[in-house]
Parts: structure tokens; sequence; C-alpha cells
């Protein structure tokens, strides 16, 4: 890795500066140790941010590009991380945790997302509404103004990358909040902003603690537009300060996804689904595979695999780990970490058997071994709340009704799995589970062009695909009367 900077700045209408919070530590999460100290913004840092973007907004300077322009310089802030890749893939497993050959897909999906939305940006269409030959009539959108973004730890590049470039591509400017955990990579947004011609405040990234910067940014009265990811709790207090202002917001919030495994299902093959879905990135995942409920069946056959594939993981610093293979990183702090391990005592002392992993590992790090839980049974608390980290509950049902009752049975809604060779039970599956997706025998399939966002509490609006464009614009009717035309009111 190349020599670390000991600090980084906020990044404020086109200028690096100090924030009025003072700094925080960094810590990298695979060694125990500092990293590099991080600039933490206060209330007037937000409020200065929140006006430059204001400033190019009104400018008009974005706007008035044809939107093929405009999506030109957002497909070269992606091709700008990709020119950075190997930089930022180290400091992003740096920061994070997460072997490095993960970091590099992250970098690799971040550039994606510019790829994507840069390329659509003339497709964002209106229509014309037929009036009769009195009137002209057609829709058209504009951008909202002022998009404030509030990014969470577990992929600090991808999450930014998401909102950022939907945003730009439809004409928004931007100020980023980014997590108090791992804010260092952002700043190549800063510079891709500048490499791809964007005006100074048309981009500004600023870290700060959650309940200060975070807070002040979702209750600025000069947003036009919030878009969130993270926590439940935190996703209600910002709803909360966009209802004072009137501004909508997407929200992209937790999940407590299942896999439904039928008794036809090619459990060899579930066994990559396994690895992916609850071991990548640790399991701080917000769609992770974090249930499996089996046929009972195949419960027994299921849960040795899954051992099986947990104890077949490497597990420690992800500096470490650059080839992709059976590994995993550290999670991302020690807090989450102890908070994970927390939950498996307790679903321990409520009925569940760990299979295997469980314990930290007795390094410095924030590592957890990877684990299987069997025996959970719908209740516990394990089976209904998120752990964000890697840990697996099985549970096993009898009919298809009862998997899809259990699979339903939590207050959240970001996605589903059905695993079986019939068709006809996974349609149906797909009908009744109650997410925004719903995989069929692949955890994780889809990508940057297909929608994604949650039912129930794990939030609403949806990123990711063509879908989200629409969450950073507003529909403008015109109506034109034309004289000599039939201009009958009703
Ligand atoms: P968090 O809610 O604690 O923090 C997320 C962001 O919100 C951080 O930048 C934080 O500083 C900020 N924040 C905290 N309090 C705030 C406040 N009062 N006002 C404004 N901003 C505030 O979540 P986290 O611990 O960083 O992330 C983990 C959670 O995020 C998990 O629940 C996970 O499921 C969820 N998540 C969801 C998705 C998704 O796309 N659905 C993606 C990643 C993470």
């Amino acid at each position: 890795m190349a020599k670390m900077r000991p600090y980084f700045q906020n990044y404020i209408d086109g200028g690096w500066c100090d924030g009025g919070a003072g700094r925080v530590d960094v810590i990298n999460p695979g060694t125990g140790q500092k990293l590099a100290e991080q600039a933490l913004a206060d209330a007037a840092d937000v409020d200065r941010a929140v006006q430059a973007a204001r400033r190019v907004h009104a400018s008009g300077v974005l706007t008035a590009l044809r939107p093929i322009e405009r999506g030109r310089m957002v497909q070269a802030m992606g091709r700008f991380l990709l020119d950075h890749l190997d930089a930022l893939a180290d400091l992003l497993t740096a920061e994070q945790g997460k072997p490095r050959w993960e970091a590099e897909i992250e970098v690799r999906g971040a550039a994606l997302y510019f790829e994507y939305y840069g390329n659509q940006a003339s497709t964002v269409e209106g229509r014309s509404i037929p009036l009769g030959s009195g009137y002209f009539d057609f829709t058209h959108h504009e951008p909202f103004g002022v998009s404030a973004q509030i990014i969470p730890w577990n992929y600090p590049l991808e999450m930014t990358a998401r909102s950022l470039s939907a945003a730009l591509t439809t004409g928004n400017t931007c100020v980023i909040k980014t997590p108090e955990l791992t804010p260092l990579s952002n700043y190549i947004f800063a510079q891709a902003a500048e490499a791809a011609g964007l005006p100074p405040g048309a981009v500004n990234i600023l870290c700060g603690w959650g309940h200060e910067a975070g807070a002040a940014l979702s209750a600025h009265p000069g947003i036009d537009q919030v878009v969130f990811t993270g926590s439940v709790a935190t996703g209600i207090a910002i709803a909360t300060a966009a209802a004072q202002n009137v501004v909508p917001c997407v929200l992209e919030l937790g999940g407590k996804s299942a896999a439904i495994v039928h008794e036809d299902a090619d459990l060899e093959a579930f066994e990559k689904d396994i690895r992916w879905g609850i071991y990548f990135n640790a399991g701080q995942v917000c769609s992770a595979m974090s249930r499996v409920i089996v046929h009972e069946s195949r419960h027994a056959e299921l849960i040795e695999r899954a051992a099986r594939v947990a104890t077949s993981l490497s597990v420690g610093p992800g500096a470490e780990r650059r080839e992709p293979g059976a590994n995993m990183g550290s999670m991302v702090s020690e807090a989450q970490r102890d908070r994970a391990a927390a939950m498996v005592e307790a679903a321990q002392a409520q009925g569940a058997r760990v299979i295997t992993g469980g314990r930290k590992l007795n390094i410095p790090g924030a590592f957890l071994e990877p684990t299987v839980l069997g025996d959970v049974t719908p209740d516990m608390t394990i089976a209904q709340e998120e752990v964000f980290g890697p840990v697996l509950s099985v549970l096993s049902f009898r009919d298809e009704a009862e998997a899809i009752e259990i699979a339903n049975g939590t207050p959240y809604g970001l996605v589903g799995g059905v695993f079986t060779r019939d068709l006809d039970r996974a349609t149906r599956a797909a009908q009744k589970i109650r997410a925004g997706q719903v995989f069929v025998n692949e955890w994780f399939a889809g990508g940057v062009e297909t929608p994604f966002g949650g039912y129930g509490k794990s939030g609403y609006g949806r990123e990711k695909g063509r879908e989200a464009l629409w969450n950073y614009v507003q529909t403008k009717n015109v109506a034109v009367k034309i004289k000599g035309g039939h201009n009958e009111r009703f």
C-alpha cells in the first residue's frame, strides 16, 4: 500500500477544509491500529456546503447542459475511479476491513454506477398528453435541486456512487455526509468531480457525527431531497426531519432476508449462495442472506454444508487477502463485532445451537468467526433482528405455506430468495414474499440495472435501475393553449 496520508479534510465549495467539529481517528479494523484522522464538519460547515450546492443549482449551469453532456461528465467520474483502482482498493480495505479483492469489486461496482447512469442521462423523457386541437400539453422532468446523501460504513464507495451518479445525471447538486467509521475513500469523488469538469460546489463531501452533521444536513431548509442508507432508527429520524421541510426522501434501511430452500433444491450449488450470501463483506450487507429456511427433509444436510462453508474460510486481515477465494476479512469495528458476538450468545440462551463459529479471534482487529446457528425458531431475537455480521440462522419448515409465513414474519422486507427446481413453486414464492427483490436459485442475482429497495421497515423508494432516476426529478406539466383550436374546457 502507498504511503498513507495522515489527515483527510472535507471538501466544500470546491476546496479542501478542516472541520468545525475537530477530527476523528479512523481505525484500521484489520489491525486495530490508527490509520489516519478525518476532519469532522459541524452545522456551520454543513450550511456552507448546502449554500454552495444551492448556488450552483440556482445558476442553472448543470440544468442548461444537454443531458448527454452531463452524462459524459458522470461517466468520466467512473473512469476516474478505475484509474485509481489500486490505491482506492487499498485504502478501502484499510478503513473497512474487507479482503482486498472484495475492495476491488467495490471500486469496480462504484465505477459501474457512473457508467450506467451517465449513459441514461438522455433517457429521462417526458410525454405528451392529448387534449384536443386547442392545446399542446407535455410533461418534462426537472431536478429537485440540492440532493443530501447520508452514507453508511459498509460500502462507502458503492453507496455514495449509487446516489451521486443518479443525482448528477439528472442535474442535481449534492452534499454527501460520509460515515464516521469509513470516511477516507470518499475523497475520490471530489477529485473525480473536479477531473470531470463539474463546477465547484456541485459536489460537496464532508464527514461528521450523525447526530451533529447528519442531523444538520437532513434538517437543513436548503436541501430539496434526501437519500439515506443505514439503520431503521436513523431512517426514522431523517424521514421526520424531511417531513418538517416537506422534502421527499429515499430510505434504504436494514433487512432480515430469508432464503427458502425446498426439498428439491440443488444444495451443492447452494453452498456458493451461503458463501456469498452471508460471508461476503463479513455479513455486513443490508441484503445479506441472514436466514435460511430449509425443508425439514434437507435440514441436516444443509447444516452440514453450511458448517463446511463457514469453516473453509480463512479469516484475517483484508490486506493479506488479495485473491478471490475462501477467505473473509474483519468486521468494520470492534464495537460491531462485539454486538454480533453478543447476539450469538443471546441466541444460545434462547435455545439456538452454535454449529460452528461465534467466537472472536484472538488476534488484534475486529474479527468474528464465520458462524452458523441451528435450531433457530422464528420467534427468537436472532431470527427477527439484523445482526449485520457473518452469522447465518438456519430454520426449518414443513410445507410451503409455513415457509412463506416464516420468511414474511419479520418487520423487514428488503430481499428474499427461493431455491427449487419447480418453476410453479418458485413463481408462487416470488408472488408471496414481501420484499423489493426476489432471487430465484441465486442469491444476489441482479445488478446496477435492477431496482432495489424495501418493503416494510426496510424503507421506501428504489435505488438502482431506471426506477432510481425518478427519485431525483420532479414532473412538470406544461399546457399550451393554441388559438383557433378546440378550446372547450369541459
Ligand atoms: P446508521 O444509521 O447508524 O448510520 C448511517 C449514516 O447515518 C451514517 O453516516 C451516520 O453518521 C448517519 N447518522 C446517524 N445518526 C444520524 C442522525 N440522527 N441524523 C442524520 N444522520 C445520522 O447505520 P450504520 O450503522 O452506519 O449502517 C448499518 C445499517 O445500515 C444496517 O442496519 C444496514 O442494514 C443498513 N444498510 C442498508 C443498506 C441498504 O441499501 N438498504 C445499505 C447499507 C447499510
